[in-house]
């Protein structure tokens, strides 16, 4: 039974379809999956009775003759995302029991769709962090190394995945959460245009970067869960009315004429010479598939991560404004007045990366700081959409470079250096700061034994060309394949 758990969302459809196992059978094995695995830490709560009920309904439904997309698929969710009357914490101590009254829509379409939560899967607190650790529920585990981190902010998303704990999660991605850690667990993952999918119910992070998107273990997988996922939505004021491709029925296009574009400033010093050469090796692989590389320049890439690490905190800063202990959230015990309640409810409720971006955040737009720091900031902000914005229009259809400068580090090695840790976001970041979709997939694994990710950047709403060059990728490669021992228990 446990190889149930190794399918992918379309061999899942036509076995539950034929009859093969029900929806019963296949979450039962999931959940049962997902408790032998504890230490991985990936989730922050599994309600079984909750997905067996679900179950036991789609396993009617279909007998009823329905026969919607995820009918009876089970999935996980990122714990930054709203699921109605399931707890929804943000892995922080200031939402340890916070219970939504409403759901995010994208959790309602998944639902629409046939699929079932299995769970809530751990992150960085309020997916801030490039490594899981910053969880007020403890740090996350690779299945690959369980000594080392499975990225971040979604690694616990990363890991269920990667060890078969569900087909496919949900991530969100504000400057590289979903690419990263599925470039540090040989998965798939993609963050959709900024505007393609809704956010409505998903915890605030940083409003003009934060995206949803699908994390699962092969393209193919990726396009069904996002074709479920885009779309308009009138809850939401950044969602685009854009009529939506149908991805899963273009993958087979190929990559024949495609133009590639090699950015020289995403191949540098500091890059890991065993990514470098995965990454090289992969853009070979895609050129004898019949696509035709050039070297692209985005100059301002140096200065993204400074960029992002003003403007992500500043929003936060005042996303996270309304946590103040007050109508929902932790309040702290016996304090003499509101001010004191205020404080204490924050200090204490707040993990410390989380605290420390708050008040970086409040600094840079603090009148007097405000024009050195946040408004520079904007301005270098058009600077490196300006740059993609060149290179698509005159030169490449995709940008193809390595998803991480380093496969997945030890647990503990950069928690206490801030800025080592930021600098691992070095390719990731400039996609958010310009809106556009990216895609992180398995290309090859270093010397010990850790996987590597190769990104693909697409123009603004074409997803569909990031879906169809790594399925051709894909195709022609084993590595998506290859599962780390956990996955087979
Ligand atoms: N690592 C980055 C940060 O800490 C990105 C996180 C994310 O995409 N949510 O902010």
């Amino acid at each position: 039974m446990s190889d149930l758990t190794h399918l992918s969302i379309s061999d899942l459809r036509t076995g539950l379809a034929g009859k093969k196992f029900s929806s019963r059978e296949l979450t039962q094995t999931y959940l049962d999956k997902i408790d032998k695995t504890k230490e991985l830490n990936a989730f922050i709560l599994v309600d079984r009775d909750k997905a067996l009920a679900a179950a036991d309904q789609a396993d009617k439904m279909r007998a009823a003759g329905s026969n919607l997309p995820l009918l009876g698929i089970p999935g996980a969710i990122k714990d930054m995302i709203l699921t109605k009357d399931v707890r929804t914490t943000a892995a922080s101590k200031i939402l340890q029991n916070f219970v939504p009254p409403y759901s995010a829509t994208v959790v309602n379409r998944l639902e629409a769709a046939g699929s079932i939560v299995l769970g809530k899967t751990n992150l960085d607190e309020f997916a801030m962090g490039s490594s899981n650790e910053n969880s007020a529920f403890g740090a996350v585990k690779n299945p690959w190394d369980i000594e080392r981190v499975p990225g971040g902010s979604s690694g616990g998303s990363a890991a269920a995945i990667a060890a078969c704990l569900a087909p496919y999660a949900l991530g969100t991605d504000t400057g590289g959460s979903i690419r990263q850690p599925a470039s540090f667990c040989n998965i798939v993952g993609i963050k959709p245009t900024y505007g393609r999918v809704s956010r409505y119910g998903v915890v605030a992070y940083a409003s003009s970067l934060d995206q949803v998107g699908p994390m699962a273990r092969t393209v193919q997988d990726c396009a069904e869960i996002c074709q479920v996922l885009s779309g308009h939505d009138e809850f939401d004021s950044t969602s685009v009315d854009k009529p939506v491709p149908q991805y899963v029925a273009g993958l087979k296009k190929g990559v024949k004429g495609l133009r590639l574009g090699i950015p020289k400033e995403y191949f540098i010093k500091g890059l890991d010479p065993e990514v470098e050469k995965a990454v090289r090796g992969a853009i070979k692989q895609l050129e004898s598939l019949g696509a035709t590389t050039v070297e692209i320049s985005l100059p301002h890439t140096e200065l993204a991560v400074a960029v992002y690490y003003i403007l992500a905190p500043a929003e936060a800063s005042s996303n996270l404004a309304r946590y103040d202990g007050v109508r929902y959230g932790y309040r702290a015990q016996g304090s003499k007045d509101l001010m004191d309640l205020y404080c204490r409810s924050r200090s204490e409720g707040f993990g410390q990366e989380v605290q420390r971006r708050i008040m970086i955040g409040t600094y840079v737009l603090s009148s007097g700081y405000f024009d050195a720091f946040y408004l520079k900031a904007q301005k270098v902000r058009t600077l490196i959409a300006q740059d993609f914005q060149k290179a698509f229009a005159e030169k490449c259809d995709v940008i193809v470079s390595p998803t991480a400068p380093t496969t997945a580090f030890r647990i503990a090695e950069k928690v206490t250096d801030p800025l080592a840790m930021y600098l691992n976001d070095i390719f990731t970041i400039p996609v958010n700061l310009a809106g556009l979709p990216g895609m992180s997939l398995p290309c090859g694994f270093d010397s010990k034994g850790l996987p590597i990710g190769l990104q693909l950047i697409g123009k603004p709403w074409d997803e569909e060309t990031l879906f169809n060059a790594g399925f051709a990728y894909e195709s022609g490669t084993e590595w998506h394949k290859r599962l780390p021992e956990m996955a087979k228990v």
